[in-house]
């Protein structure tokens, strides 16, 4: 036997003996773990911290499950979606929906209203205009805009909650969750890893992020801001716990046509995409929430946005717009109060 082989028994003692007292006394301290996964179009992550890496496993598991479950249900990509199906009912009766889609729905409506009109999950046809736009790069036509534009309107969705059920007035309206279903399903995420007694964690899906308690002996969750320009002085980073943040903007889609720069985010009440370089982030209590006003404050800009977002309890925004090189830098009311510089 090679002389520093121990026995099973002396082996176990000297590893009894190099684990910290507090160890002994407490259990193992959780661990970090990280997961990521595809859905929605974008990049799911999931951080958290358990007692080992089943127990992580099982709860990611579990919270992608929710993540896939809704995008099965909310998408507007795919024509099996239970929200393609409400769409194909437009101009007829009104059809009960899940639970989930009422949700989504009651959430979007509540910010149309507030924002009017600028946030509006109505604005699918001429949303599909400018997807179209962007892959061609050309501008487009009017005829066809006029038409789309028709088709859209927060007013012409009617939500029962007494039957659970939705009425799209005009025939050929489009719904289109996609300024509202990743914060959404970001803290329904976080609502099942809590289920499963995880009590520190990140979910993040794209630019929509939400974060339970503060990783152990820290005091938050850092997040970094991305930078509107490349070598510009980065933003500063944010330490959150228990809240949502997210950030909207023209950062990864965007179309040049003309020397002008296009955004994905439309402005419902023109029906055009709003132009320039800008990006808000927004900290609020909760997802979809987050989601909705960070969009919402895009189409209304730095001054009209942010009242928004002062008027809306607990929430607090930052509003990058570039002009030429330079940075203009709109913090909300509420930001410096709400939010704890990381460095
Ligand atoms: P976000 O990245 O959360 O700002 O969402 C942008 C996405 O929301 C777009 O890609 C569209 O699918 C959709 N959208 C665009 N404009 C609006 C709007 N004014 N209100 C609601 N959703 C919108
Ligand atoms: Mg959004």
């Amino acid at each position: 036997m090679p002389a520093l082989a121990l026995r099973p028994a002396a082996r176990w003692l000297a590893r009894l003996a190099l684990m910290a007292p507090a160890t002994l006394l407490f259990g193992a301290a959780p661990a970090r773990f990280e997961f990521s996964q595809a859905h929605m179009g974008t990049l799911f992550r999931i951080v958290l911290y358990a007692e080992d890496q089943s127990a992580a496993e099982r709860a990611s598991g579990a919270a992608f499950a929710r993540i896939a479950a809704l995008d099965a249900a909310l998408s507007d990509y795919r024509d099996g979606s239970e929200l393609m199906a409400l769409c194909r009912q437009a101009g007829g009766p009104a059809v009960r929906v899940s639970q989930d889609l009422f949700r989504v729905l009651a959430e979007a409506q509540a910010m149309a209203r507030r924002s009017g009109g600028a946030f509006d999950v109505t604005v699918g046809p001429v949303v599909r205009l400018w997807r179209r736009a962007r892959r061609t790069g050309q501008w487009p036509d009017a005829p066809r805009l006029a038409e789309a534009r028709a088709r859209i309107g927060y007013r012409e969705l009617a939500l029962d909650r007494r039957t659970r059920s939705v009425r799209l007035a005009k025939p050929g309206m489009l719904l289109d969750l996609g300024g509202i279903a990743k914060g959404f399903a970001a803290a329904e995420a976080l609502a099942v890893l809590e289920g499963f007694g995880i009590r520190s964690a990140l979910v993040a899906g794209g630019g929509d992020i939400v974060v339970s308690e503060a990783p152990p002996g820290a005091a938050g969750w850092r997040i970094a801001i991305a930078p509107l320009n490349r070598n510009g002085t980065p933003p500063p980073r944010l330490l959150l716990r228990n809240a949502a943040v997210s950030t909207s903007g023209d950062a990864e889609q965007a179309v040049e046509i003309g020397g002008v720069r296009y955004s994905h985010i439309i402005d419902p009440r023109t029906g055009r995409a709003v132009v320039g370089r800008s990006s808000v982030t927004v900290v609020a209590p909760a997802g979809a929430l987050a989601d909705a006003l960070a969009t919402a404050a895009s189409v209304l800009g730095p001054r009209r946005g942010l009242r928004l977002v002062d008027a809306t309890p607990g929430a607090a925004a930052l509003f990058l717009q570039a002009s030429g090189a330079h940075v203009r830098v709109y913090p909300s009311k509420r930001w410096n109060a709400i939010v704890t510089p990381a460095d």
